[in-house]
C-alpha cells in the first residue's frame, strides 16, 4: 500500500463538475489500495476575488492578520465541497483546515513559512481508511493566528504534508500536462519534459515558472520526495521532478522563464566608500524587502552607480526607503517597474561554454537591450524592458530548445 499526496489547483476545482471529477480520481486512487491525502486550492478566481475585496476594504493596505483570515476562506470552501463529493461516491473523507491538521507556521502574515506539521490527526484519518482532504495555502502561528503561505502556496502545503508523512509521491494536478521547456501558454511549441532535476526546477520556479511554488521544490529536494506534475483532465504521465541522478537527459538549456513581478531601483553618483552599500540595503532588509539582483559599476570619479531589483509589490515602499537613504548619501535615485527578468536554465550549462554569449546575441538580433545580467552554475538571467518579454522568450526558446542540435560547444 502506498501513501499518496495529491494536490489539485484552482482550475482543477474550478466548478462543481470539476470537483466531482477530482473526487472520482481521488476515490479511484484510494480504492486501488492507497492511503490518500488530497490538498486543494481555492476555486479558480476565488483568491483573486478575495484579494480585491481585502484591498478595497483595507484601502490598499489591509491589516495583514485580517487579510489572512479572509484569504484562507477560499480553501476552506473547497475542502468542504470536495469531502461532500467524495461522500456521494460512497467513500469516507474528512476535511481539515490548516489549524485542524496542525500546519504550524511562523507569524509572517501573507508569506508565512511552514515550521512543523503535527501528523497525528492526519494519521488517524488515514488509519480508519478515510481520505484526508486538506486545505492548501493556510497554516496557524504559535498564537493560533491564521497565516497564508504566499500566492501559489498550496503546492508547498501539499509537498510539506508529503514530506512530513514520508509519502511515496506527491502528485501535483494542474491545468497543463507537466513542466514544459517554457510557459506553454506563451510559446505553443514548448515541449513537455519527462523528468527535471530538483535543482533545475528550483531555478525555474524561482525565476518565474509558476507551475510550482519555489518552496515546494525546496521541501521535496530536502526530503527526497519525488513530485509528479500532471494534468487533472486526463491520466497521461506528466513530469517527474526528481534527483539529478534520475534525470537521463542532461540538456544544456532545459527551460526559458520570465518574471514580470520585479522592479528596478538605481542609485546614481554614490560615493565609492566602505559602508555605503550597508546604508542603502539595511533599511530594505529591516522592512523585510528581499533584494534580488544587484549590480554595481566600477567607479571612475570616486562615485559609482548601483542598481538592484525588488518584488514589484514592495516597489513603492522600497523606492521611498531608497530616496531617504539617497538624501543622506548625496546620491540620486531612479526607479522603473516596467521590466522583466528572462532566464535560461539547464544542468548541462555546468560543462558547456558559450551559452551566455549566445543568449546575448539572440537578444541583440531582436533589437532587445540588456539592462542587467546575473549568472549561476545552471542559469543566466537578464533584465530587459517589459514590453519585449514575449519576443525574448520566443526567440530564446527557438534558439536553445527548438533548435536542439545547434548547441554551444562542449568544453575540454
Ligand atoms: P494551479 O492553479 O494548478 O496551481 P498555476 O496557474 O499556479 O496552476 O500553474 C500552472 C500554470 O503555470 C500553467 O497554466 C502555465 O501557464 C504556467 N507555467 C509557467 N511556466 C510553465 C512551465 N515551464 N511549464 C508548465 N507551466 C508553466
Ligand atoms: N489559492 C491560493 C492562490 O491562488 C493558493 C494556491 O492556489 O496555491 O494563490
Ligand atoms: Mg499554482
Amino acid at each position: 500500500m502506498a501513501l499518496v499526496v495529491q494536490k489539485f489547483g484552482g482550475t482543477s476545482v474550478g466548478d462543481p463538475d470539476r470537483i466531482r471529477n477530482v473526487a472520482r480520481r481521488v476515490v479511484e486512487t484510494a480504492r486501488a489500495g492507497n492511503q490518500v491525502v488530497v490538498c486543494v486550492s481555492a476555486m479558480a478566481g476565488e483568491t483573486d476575488g478575495l484579494v480585491a475585496l481585502g484591498q478595497d476594504l483595507g484601502e490598499g493596505d489591509p491589516t495583514p492578520r485580517e487579510y489572512d483570515v479572509l484569504l484562507a476562506t477560499g480553501e476552506q470552501k473547497t475542502i468542504a465541497l470536495l469531502a461532500m463529493a467524495i461522500h456521494r461516491l460512497g467513500h469516507d473523507a474528512e476535511s481539515l483546515t490548516g489549524w485542524q491538521l496542525g500546519m504550524r507556521t511562523d507569524a509572517s502574515h501573507n508569506r508565512a513559512r511552514i515550521q512543523e506539521i503535527d501528523c497525528g490527526r492526519l494519521r488517524a484519518v488515514l488509519d480508519r481508511g478515510a481520505v484526508a482532504v486538506v486545505a492548501g495555502f493556510q497554516g496557524v502561528d504559535d498564537d493560533r493566528n491564521i497565516t497564508t503561505l504566499g500566492r501559489g502556496g498550496s503546492d508547498t502545503s501539499a509537498v510539506a504534508v508529503a514530506c512530513a508523512l514520508g509519502a511515496d509521491v506527491c502528485e501535483i494536478y494542474t491545468d497543463v500536462d507537466g513542466v514544459y521547456t517554457t510557459d506553454p501558454r506563451m510559446v505553443p511549441s514548448a515541449r513537455k519534459l519527462a523528468r527535471i532535476s530538483f535543482d533545475e526546477m528550483l531555478e525555474m520556479a524561482s525565476l518565474g515558472a509558476k507551475v510550482l511554488q519555489v518552496r515546494s521544490v525546496k521541501f521535496a529536494k530536502r526530503y527526497g520526495v519525488p513530485i509528479h506534475v500532471r494534468s487533472s483532465f486526463h491520466s497521461a504521465e506528466g513530469t517527474w521532478v526528481t534527483r539529478e541522478e534520475d534525470v537521463m537527459e542532461r540538456l544544456v538549456v532545459s527551460g526559458v522563464t520570465y518574471n514580470r513581478d520585479e522592479a528596478k531601483i538605481t542609485f546614481r553618483k554614490v560615493e565609492d566608500q566602505p559602508g555605503v552599500a550597508g546604508r542603502i540595503f539595511d533599511p530594505l532588509s529591516e522592512a523585510g524587502i528581499v533584494v534580488d539582483m544587484i549590480v554595481q559599476n566600477l567607479s571612475s570619479d570616486g562615485t559609482t552607480d548601483m542598481t538592484f531589483t525588488v518584488p514589484v509589490g514592495d516597489y513603492a515602499n522600497a523606492l521611498k526607503l531608497a530616496q531617504d537613504a539617497a538624501a543622506g548619501l548625496g546620491a540620486e535615485v531612479e526607479g522603473d517597474d516596467a521590466i522583466a527578468k528572462i532566464s535560461v536554465v539547464g544542468l548541462g550549462m555546468k560543462d558547456h561554454a558559450g551559452v551566455a554569449n549566445r543568449m546575448f546575441n539572440v537578444l541583440a538580433e531582436e533589437g532587445i537591450n540588456i539592462q542587467m545580467i546575473s549568472t549561476s552554475e545552471i542559469k543566466i538571467s537578464v533584465i530587459i524592458q517589459e514590453k519585449y518579454t514575449e519576443l525574448a522568450v520566443r526567440a530564446l526558446h527557438d534558439a536553445f530548445v527548438d533548435a536542439g542540435g545547434d548547441e554551444p560547444r562542449e568544453e575540454g
